[in-house]
């Protein structure tokens, strides 16, 4: 399936019980009020998977998974595999993110399988990428998140739909966030690097921007050239808050 024209997707980490699941009720209930060219994705902890697919199942809500294993089944006590997400019917799974790179020691080369892993499964990964603190400061910031999309770029980049995420260490669940120049040069140069390395099959990929997005700056940082949306974090656990700034994607 081709990308939407901009995705808000929610990561709710290792969050939410089942009392969440109302959560979700509320956003599928207000789904009619956004825009057509705005898809909202979900991903929850795996615990919620099921009965969140069921809920979504025949809406415009998406679902999307955490992580996965790079293989398809086997010995792997604890990970989950793209085929699985797949079979409960998500169509997304982020892969990369910045808790895992540093959590589980994730390498590029690492990510760069669970993408391709998602694209064998039929799924859109969603390849997050990112600078820290000390590398901002010390102005490799470019440098950095251009060679991790390279490096984290599945083998059927070309063929298949992707998204990147572009997630500054330093912003996310710390309040703080990028100026709308940090944040347009940086996508600027993800679009580069992507066209660079896969032609005119580049210009496709969502750039999603994370890191404390909210209600309050939402609208400014989702209408900076090459931001396809957001991946949202905290703000996402409370219905009202993911869908105020689903809305403020396209302004309505
Ligand atoms: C995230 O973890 O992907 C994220 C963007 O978190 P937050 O929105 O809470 O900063």
């Amino acid at each position: 399936m081709a990308n939407p024209k901009k995705l808000i997707a929610g990561n709710w980490k290792m969050n939410g019980l089942r009392a969440a699941l109302d959560q979700v009720r509320a956003v599928i209930a207000d789904l009619p009020s956004i825009d057509n060219d705005v898809e909202m994705a979900v991903c929850p902890p795996a615990t919620l998977a099921a009965p969140i697919a069921d809920l979504a199942a025949d809406t415009r809500l998406a679902v999307g998974g955490q992580d996965c294993h790079a293989k398809a089944s086997g010995a792997h006590t604890g990970d989950i595999s793209a085929e699985m997400w797949a079979d409960l019917g998500a169509r997304y799974v982020i892969v990369g993110h910045s808790e895992r790179r540093q959590d589980h020691g994730e390498t590029d080369e690492i990510v760069a399988s669970k993408a391709t892993a998602a694209h064998r499964a039929g799924l859109t990964p969603i390849i997050c990428v990112g600078e820290s603190l000390e590398q901002r400061k010390a102005g490799k910031t470019v440098q950095v998140v251009t060679s991790q999309v390279r490096a984290s770029l599945p083998q059927s980049a070309a063929g298949s739909p992707f998204v990147i995420a572009y997630e500054p260490i330093w912003a996310i669940g710390t309040g703080l966030t990028p100026t709308v120049e940090q944040v347009g040069e940086v996508h600027a140069a993800i679009r580069a690097c992507l066209t660079n390395a896969l032609g005119p099959a580049g210009k496709a990929p969502l750039i999603l921007y994370g890191g404390s997005v909210k209600p309050d700056n939402a609208a400014e940082l989702m209408h900076i050239e090459e931001v396809g949306g957001a991946l949202v974090g905290g703000a996402s656990l409370k219905a009202t808050d993911f869908l105020a700034i689903a809305r403020a994607a396209t302004g309505d």
